[in-house]
């Protein structure tokens, strides 16, 4: 069995002081974030759902799946949620050297800038599989807000079956969640189970759902 981490211990958080991890629990919101899109099926597919629930989500984005779909990049933002940065060939910090990361960074938000209306002061970030470096997190704190996460659902995990997958998602979500899912084929069986009940669940006990 694998080991799943869906919530980091605050040691680990600790390592990197820099990056947004939940926000305060001040009220029953939840942020659900979604990894990797825009890509055709799936990304409408969580539109759809999100839309159901008068819910707003942050989608950290793949600068070339933003080239390959710009229209659908659009019909997110048309839709009220956020757009964000996700690099542009989904890069691990820690295979690629400090230049070549950081200009993965910028090309995918030149993708994002071509997208909105105006460019954000402090746009969002997230290194692909959460892998990044203190001295990364601190290079890009000068232009981005590095965001990772309270809670992983594992969506992406072909080998982790959708009941579980959802009854995990609930039992770890808590107020101020920075939550994972992933607009991705790979995820696409568990997203499609568990995104819908999910949502249901926490609207029916209260929650709103916010873009970051
Ligand atoms: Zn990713």
């Amino acid at each position: 069995m694998p080991v799943r981490l869906y919530r980091l211990p605050s040691a680990a958080r600790r390592l990197l002081p820099d990056c947004l991890w939940r926000l305060p629990a001040t009220d029953n919101t939840l942020y659900l974030t979604f990894d990797d899109g825009p890509i055709p099926g799936e990304t409408p597919f969580v539109l759809e759902q999100l839309a159901r629930f008068d819910a707003k989500g942050t989608f950290f984005c793949v600068g070339d799946n933003l080239a390959r779909h710009p229209d659908i990049a659009r019909q997110v933002l048309a839709a009220g949620h956020r757009l964000a940065n996700h690099t542009q060939h989904h890069v691990s910090g820690w295979a690629v050297s400090r230049p070549e990361y950081l200009a993965e960074v910028v090309r995918c938000q030149q993708e994002l800038d071509a997208l909105l209306p105006a460019p954000e002061a402090r746009p969002l970030m997230r290194p692909p599989y959460g892998r990044i470096t203190p001295p990364l997190a601190q290079d890009l704190r000068a232009t981005h807000q590095v965001v990772m996460w309270d809670l992983l659902t594992c969506d992406y995990d072909a080998t982790l079956n959708p009941e579980k997958c959802l009854r995990n998602a609930i039992r770890y979500s808590r107020p101020g969640s920075i939550v994972v899912f992933h607009d991705s084929v790979k995820a696409s069986r568990n997203l499609r189970y568990v995104l819908p009940r999910y949502l249901e669940h926490f609207a029916g006990q209260g929650y709103r759902f916010a873009a970051l």
